[in-house]
């Protein structure tokens, strides 16, 4: 009996024309406890029914399982673990359908609006590297110039900091923003800066070509909301605790309000270990290609949280199938108002770089790195 419990995808046709793929088929099975008497069986299924889904009865020697057949959203889970007779509810399938690789036929390639046509998700690895906060208007354009030198594709810096301590820098703001505008006129470089709250959404999409949502906003939901109504391409981090199923429910919550434009972020995550700032995920680049067709970028800095380990985590990322590197770099770390630990100087990028051009190609990827003079 596979037929029912089988999963299917379908195509239709959304208002707007353009297709949609939605999750048809059974996604949720109730399994009933040994000897549930039949009337908490007829109980279940017309629980079930009332939802508007269809109960397909499974009568077993023991037990009776319920497949149930139809929009699962109209259904609660733990609610139906409520009812007399219901030993477990198992959900098959995913609970993220837009991000899922199964919705999209290839790989989501996003396009970050410069004229040298930058494409994340491609055959090429981009990096994007830059200050972790813009400090003033020198330190940035001797940043942009380097990192490009060296073969970033795109600069960073954080205009609105994300700090633990409120007596901590809080980052430059609408300023920051305006001298992000004026290195990337001057460079080309597309730049990149987070968005921390929804009011600021509007103000930030006017300078940036791409919002980064930090991990700690990575559940911000109505902040997700948000930069999805906006037309600019989103990195999204994951956060400090968060599952990588959480971390594509963040992204779905992105895609659902229209904005296809995604790219996810490892950047380490909490546990015991406290040799490092957080521990890399390597396992999650292989699994997030895996599981979605939103390219997967690695950030080896906030990870690492010192500037030795970010070139072998960097190498270790992309030997895992990263798309892409988000890498901290100062002129002066000793003199970097945030993350100076962990800021590459530039010539430390510039050696990251070279090594990483060899493990690209190594992979099968492209990393242009200008020749030495
Ligand atoms: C950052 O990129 O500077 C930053 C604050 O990162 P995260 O949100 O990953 O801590
Ligand atoms: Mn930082």
């Amino acid at each position: 009996m596979r037929g029912p419990f089988l999963l299917a995808i379908a195509a239709r046709r959304s208002p707007s024309g353009s297709p949609h793929f939605f999750w048809t088929g059974t996604r949720m099975i109730i399994v009933t406890a040994v000897g549930t008497p039949a009337d908490d069986v007829e109980n279940i299924v017309a629980h079930v029914e009332r939802a508007g889904l269809r109960a397909h009865i499974s009568r077993g020697e023991e037990r009776t399982i319920i497949g149930c057949i139809g929009d699962h959203d109209k259904l609660i889970a733990a609610n139906l673990t409520r009812l007399p007779g219901v030993e477990q509810v198992l959900k098959i399938g995913k609970p993220y359908k837009i991000a899922s690789r199964a919705f999209a036929g290839s790989d989501t390639i996003v396009s970050l609006g410069d004229a040298a046509g930058t494409r994340v998700g491609g055959s090429e690895l981009v990096v994007i590297a830059g200050p972790c906060s813009v400090e003033g208007r020198d330190m940035l354009f001797q940043t942009a110039h380097a990192v490009q030198a060296s073969g970033a594709r795109a600069l960073r810096g954080g205009a609105f900091k994300p700090r633990s301590s409120p007596y901590a820098f809080q980052g430059m703001g609408r300023e920051a923003l305006e001298l992000l505008a004026e290195v990337r006129a001057e460079t080309g470089l597309p730049v990149v800066t987070e968005v921390l709250d929804p009011r600021q959404v509007e103000l930030v999409s006017e300078f940036a070509d791409v919002l980064q949502v930090g991990a700690r906003n990575m559940q911000n939901f109505a902040l997700l909301t948000e930069i999805g109504k906006s037309h600019r391409p989103v990195l999204l981090k994951r956060g400090l605790s968060a599952t990588i199923t959480e971390l594509l429910m963040a992204a779905e919550y992105v895609l659902a309000q229209g904005n296809t434009q995604v790219m996810l972020c490892e950047r380490g995550i909490r546990t015991y270990e406290t040799s490092t700032r957080n521990t890399l995920d390597i396992a999650a680049i292989p699994v997030l290609k895996r599981e979605t067709h939103l390219p997967v970028l690695v950030d080896p800095s906030h990870a690492a949280g010192q500037a030795a380990l970010v070139a072998p985590l960097a190498m270790a990322a992309i030997a895992a199938g990263a798309d892409g590197l988000l890498v901290e770099v100062h002129p002066d770390p000793t003199c970097a108002q945030s993350d100076g630990e962990q800021s590459l100087t530039f010539a430390a990028f510039d050696s990251m770089m070279r090594q990483a051009r060899v493990v690209a190609q190594a992979m099968g990827r492209e990393l242009t790195v200008p020749l030495l003079v």
